[in-house]
This record gives structure tokens, sequence and C-alpha cells, in this order.
């Protein structure tokens, strides 16, 4: 790790002692801290109202048993978790997940990045996050939805449309959004829509919302590729990951004129060299809930599936790691500069590792960090917030052209703030500047 500015280093002790092992949490103040060494110097003010100290504590940590019934009759308990961050800007928004390695240590360093990732979206939302140890994989639908169930019954008295607004992420889909809200519902007695985004479009959910992850990297991607007077037409494109960000990734990439020629689940990766086939990837994976393995067997000879490897040994001009933290290492980035790589772009949170930034930067490849490039889900759901608060539902063509047009200015604000803070070019700093200084701001005019 690089070393800190010495203003910022004692933040960053006391962040290690107060929250002992939880190393994604530390890894994500780290990134974010080391871009702020410009910023306290021009804004003495912020380090006086310990802003940042501020910023790095949660403003509220719920924890909670999830008692549910599986189908042989047998009783589960798992841990359930939010973790409110930040509300300055707004209600506390983001995801939830569920998944088996979800600890308070990655609810925290996930709700600690939606704070500047929201804040860059220039929409009046705050930072939080939430999720569970379950693992939905491999589970009944009728588990599914009594784990739901029993998830909210807990939830629900912490959240509400000017409170706290989650979503879904990895392992949370329409299916267990749908059941989360439905408990919500039963339990409050109001069809109150603007509590949870990332609904189904026949109960309160917004066109795009679906698509908006994926098809926001791949907007970014286009403005770093137009800004060096460049297009998608021809790129060989890499993505990681088989879920929602990936799927609708790939989808935008071909409508851009790029080909992804590889995409890869914990299991293994698959190249197709004529371009991923987004019909039976969606077949697979989203009708199906198969796995990639399943994919390349009904592509037959076009594709091949390696087990157990790296996607990223594929080369490509452009990576999109769409999967999850810390999944691109140093290695790995290497390879992709050995084979001539020259944007990386995060559509999941925190994917890349920080040697492997630093690999990348020093190479001079193009690295948007996720906070910025992954941004258009929760810009989405703002604008899903925005409907359900008028109780309105706008077109396709109209929600596609705000998403796009947030991108764009996103894109805009981290060049400008690069610039200002002496770091041009640096998405990673642009990112972290400008999404702290929003907040920072916020916060001072709050007060204590
Ligand atoms: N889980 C997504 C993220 O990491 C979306 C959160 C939301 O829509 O609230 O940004």
């Amino acid at each position: 790790m690089s070393q800190l500015d010495h203003r910022l280093s004692g933040i960053y002790a006391e962040v290690l002692q107060r929250n002992p092992g939880e190393t994604e949490f530390h890894q994500a103040v780290h990134e974010v801290l080391d871009s702020l060494g410009p910023v306290v110097s021009k804004h003495p003010e912020y380090t006086d109202a310990a802003v940042i100290r501020r910023l790095c504590e949660p403003e509220r940590q719920i924890i909670f048993r999830v008692p549910w019934v599986d189908d042989s009759g047998a009783v589960q308990i798992n841990r359930g978790f939010r973790v409110e961050f930040n509300s300055a800007l707004g209600p506390y928004k983001g995801g939830l997940r569920f998944h088996p390695s979800v600890y308070l240590g990655i609810v925290k360093f996930l709700g600690f990045e939606q704070i500047f990732k929201n804040a860059l979206t220039g929409m009046p939302i705050g930072g939080g996050k939430g999720g569970s140890d379950f693992d939905p994989r491999g589970r009944s639908d009728g588990e599914v939805m009594r784990f739901c169930q029993s998830f909210m019954t807990e939830l629900y008295r912490h959240l509400g449309e000017h409170t706290d607004v989650p979503a879904g992420d990895t392992g949370v889909g329409r299916r267990e959004l749908g059941y989360l809200f439905g408990q919500y519902k039963r339990i409050t007695n109001r069809y109150e829509s603007g509590v949870l985004t990332g609904k189904g479009l026949s109960w309160g959910g917004s066109q795009v919302r679906r698509e908006a992850t994926g098809y926001g990297v791949v907007f970014f991607v286009d403005e770093i590729l137009r800004a060096g007077g460049d297009s998608f037409d021809g790129k060989r494109v890499v993505v990681s990951g088989a879920g929602n960000v990936a799927i609708y990734a790939v989808e935008k990439v071909h409508e851009l004129g790029g080909t992804v020629v590889a995409c890869s689940d914990s299991s293994g990766y698959v190249v197709d060299e004529k371009g991923i086939d987004l019909d039976l990837l969606k077949d697979v994976k989203e009708s199906r809930r198969g796995r990639i393995e399943d994919y390349a067997q009904a592509r037959g000879e076009h594709a091949q599936y390696v087990a157990g490897r790296s996607v990223w040994d594929v080369p490509c001009d452009i990576a999109l790691p769409c999967a999850t933290q810390n999944e691109l290492d140093h290695d790995a980035a290497a390879t992709l500069v050995r084979n001539g790589c020259r944007i990386v772009a995060e559509g999941a949170n925190m994917p890349t590792t920080p040697d492997a930034v630093r690999l990348l930067a020093e190479a001079g490849v193009a690295f948007a960090p996720g906070k910025a490039a992954n941004a258009g889900g929760v810009a989405t759901s703002a604008l899903e917030m925005q409907q359900n608060a008028s109780r309105d539902s706008w077109s396709f063509e109209l929600t596609e052209e705000r998403l796009a047009a947030i991108m764009r200015g996103i894109h805009e604000r981290c060049l400008v703030t690069a610039d200002e803070y002496g770091a041009p070019g640096n998405y990673v700093a642009g990112a972290n500047i400008a999404g702290f200084i929003q907040v920072a701001d916020a916060m001072l005019a709050l007060g204590l």
C-alpha cells in the first residue's frame, strides 16, 4: 500500500484500530484517503471539523438474526446486516447482498464506497449497504421467500422512503426484491413504492433499472473512448462475471459496435470469438439460473470453456471486471497490459486490487473506478425513486437518456476535478475527490 499524507495516516490508523479484521473496509478507506492529500492541503476546514474521521464511522450499524425454515422442515439461522453509513445528501441508499462471504467488513466496505458513488451521481441520496451470509444458490423459491420474509420482518423498522432505501446487489435480484417488498407491504400496510428500488415493472419499478449498471459502465467507457477521439467500433472486450451487470454490459457493448469475446463465473470462463450470444446467455443465466459451462455446452463448437483459470488471460482492448471484489490482481493486470489492453472499467465494486490499479496506471492504461463507472445502477434507482414520488413511470428511451446524461456528467466531473487537484486524467483521484467534496460540504453545513 502507498504511503498516506501525514494528516491522513492518523485517521487510517484509527480506522484500523476501531474496525479490527475488516480488511475489505480498510482497503476501501485507504483507497479514498490516498486521494485526499491535496484536498486537506487546500481545505483545512475539513480536518478542523473532523469531517474525514466522521465519514469513516457509520451513522448506524444494524446486525440481526434471520431464522427461517428450509424445505426439510429444519430451522436455519443466518445473520442480517444493514449499515446506514451517511445521510448528509439524502436517505441511505444502497443494495443488499446475499452471499456466504458477507460479514460486517464487506458491508462496511460496500457502504463506504456507496457514499461517494451516490454523491458523484449528483442525486439526493446518502450511502448505505446491507445483506446476509445467506446463499440463495441451490435454494428453492419457497426457501428464498421464507428467508426474505424473515429478513424483512426485522429490517422493515429501519426503512422508509425518506429514511433508508435498499435495492439489489449480488444474490438479490427481482425475485428476492419482490419477496422483500411484499413483506414490507404486509407488515406496514402501506404501498410505499419508494422504499425499495429495482422493483418489477408492474409493481412500481423503473424501465432500464435492470440494465442500468451494465449499460452505465459501457456509457462511461464510451466517454473515455470519445475523449481520445475513438469509439467502441471493432474493439475486443472481455467481461468478468455473468450476472446482471455483466449481461447488460455485453448487450450495450454489442449495440455500440464492440465485441465481447469472453465472460465468466466463479468456476471458469468461456471464450466465444464470434461474440457472446446474448440471447443464450440470458436464457442460461436469467431463465434457467444456470452456469457459464451450460452456456458453453449449448453453444457447441463456437465456444471454448476453460475451468478454474482467469478470464483476464484472454487478450482484449477493454476489460470490464463485473464479478466481485479483488478479482483482478497484480498478475492479471500484468497479463492484460502485456496483451495490449488500453482501458479497464469496474462494473463490480472494488474488483481491482490496489497493486493492480498501480500497475495499470504505470502502464498508461485508462482505469475507471467502480464508484464512477458503476454508478449507473444506483443513479437509475434514484430515477425510480423520482418516478415513485410523482406516481409516474417514464419510457425506456427517456430513462436511458437520463442515465446516459448522468454517466456523461460523472465522467466530466471526474476529469475536471482531477485537473483541479493536480492529477490530470486520473479517474481514481477525480472520483474520490469530487465525491468527497460533495458529501463533506453537506456535512459541514449540517453541523455535528
Ligand atoms: N448494488 C448497486 C450498487 O452497488 C445498486 C445500489 C442501489 O441501486 O441502491 O451500486
